[in-house]
């Protein structure tokens, strides 16, 4: 008998991905100029050239063995160290090689923190709405998901709602700024509110919270604000980070753990992280990527395209009277559906073309998300089916 937990979450695809192939069956039919896909949040801006550039230099000079070797099991300790730098001048803080972890990406290192730190019987926290992978990796590594909505209004953290959910079993909350879906940023207020509340939590119950800040987001922001480094704040804090979005890296699967220097024994929590990451069979993250990243640590790619269609669809949207949340940041708009199935609303969407996502799997109701990192043409593309997809509603 094979494990039935795997195999149904093997043949159930997410919905992201289920209608991502959807779009793929419907470009191949109609043209893919002709279908407007808002689904994924794969970037459309090409990498910084500094990325290509030094990965043609390391090809060309660096001998096979070294490039295309096993790095050590975290990660190579020159690219950790330079990486450590990076977060010491940028953020102040006293991050060291040896609390860095290399990771393929942001779901390793969650998925690596998680269950470097539950024990079976914990419970790990979501503010919805969330990346809908977290139920998986919080699962897998056998904590029990707790959901706490945030404020309907603005999606931000309800505090009321989070102290009520915090319990003794509480090992994990994660907390995800810029947000996907609805790129809400997290208020440096906020944070230290919700910093003073888990050291409370802590106290009480004499156990350690833990707070894993799921980073891919971290520079694509359109306010202009600086998105708060939450260890600074809180001490018992993993920093999940990846490549994948700023610098346009999904398919090279690199990123890491950072585990502060101020979480309690941060040596045994980066020991299980080391444990988890071979357990779970994450050793060695790409090493042509890993020596790559380490050279572009202050890159990202064009973000201003994202910026810029931001404003299109917002503006459009808006003037056709649909009711947006304004993203500040990551590359996704979080729209009410105008009727309360948010799937019947995406259902009538695909009859313009239209591919979105509803939100149900992010954990609220009622609302669908667009992945607006596609090309600004797309954009410009879909507006005539958005406004006529709207007026659907107004007959
Ligand atoms: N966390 C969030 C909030 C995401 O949106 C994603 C990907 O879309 C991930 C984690 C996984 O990122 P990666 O591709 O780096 O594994």
């Amino acid at each position: 008998m094979i494990s039935e937990k795997m195999m149904s979450l093997g043949k159930k695809s997410s919905v992201i991905r289920g209608i991502f192939e959807y779009g793929k069956k419907r470009k191949a039919e109609i043209g893919a100029e002709n279908v407007f896909d808002f689904s994924l949040g794969n970037p459309s801006v090409p990498a910084p050239k500094e990325v290509t550039e030094i990965m043609k230099e390391f090809l060309e000079t660096v001998p096979a063995e070294v490039l295309h070797g096993y790095t050590s099991g975290p990660g190579d300790i020159g690219v950790r160290t330079e990486i450590a730098n990076y977060i010491n001048n940028k953020f102040k803080v006293e991050a060291s090689a040896n609390l860095i972890y290399m990771t393929c990406g942001a779901a390793a290192s969650l998925t690596i923190s998680l269950n470097a730190i539950v024990n079976s019987g914990d419970e790990a926290i979501v503010l919805a709405p969330f990346f809908p992978e977290y139920r998986v990796f919080a699962e897998q590594a056998g904590a029990t998901l707790k959901v706490v909505p945030c404020k309907k209004e603005d999606l931000q953290i309800d505090f009321v709602a989070l102290e009520k959910a915090i319990t003794n079993k509480t090992k994990a909350i994660i907390v995800n700024s810029p947000n996907n879906p609805s790129g809400v940023i997290i208020p440096e207020c906020d944070i230290i509110k919700l910093s003073e509340l888990l050291n409370n939590k802590q106290e009480e119950y004499g156990t350690d919270i833990y707070l894993l800040a799921d980073e891919p987001y971290r520079e694509l922001v359109f306010t202009g604000e600086e998105v708060p480094y939450i260890p600074k704040y809180y001490d018992n804090t993993i920093v999940c980070y990846s490549y994948s979005k700023a610098l346009s890296l999904p398919g090279e699967r690199i990123g890491y753990i950072f585990v502060s220097p101020k979480v309690t024994d941060c040596g045994d929590v980066y020991a299980a992280v080391c444990g988890a990451g071979r357990a779970l069979g994450y050793v060695c993250a790409p090493s042509l990527m890993q020596y790559t990243i380490a050279k572009c640590l202050d890159k990202t790619a064009d973000v201003s395209i994202y910026e810029a269609n931001r404003k299109m669809l917002y503006d459009a949207l808006t003037e056709y009277g649909y009711t947006v949340i304004k993203p500040d940041g990551a590359f996704y708009m979080f729209v009410k559906s105008p009727v309360e199935d948010a799937n019947e609303f995406c259902e009538m969407a695909k009859k313009y073309e239209l591919l979105l996502v509803p939100s149900d799997d992010f954990g609220v109701n009622g609302f669908v998300r667009i992945s607006y990192c596609v090309s600004p043409e797309q954009i410009e593309n879909s507006l005539p089916a958005f406004k006529k997809l709207i007026e659907e509603y107004k007959k």
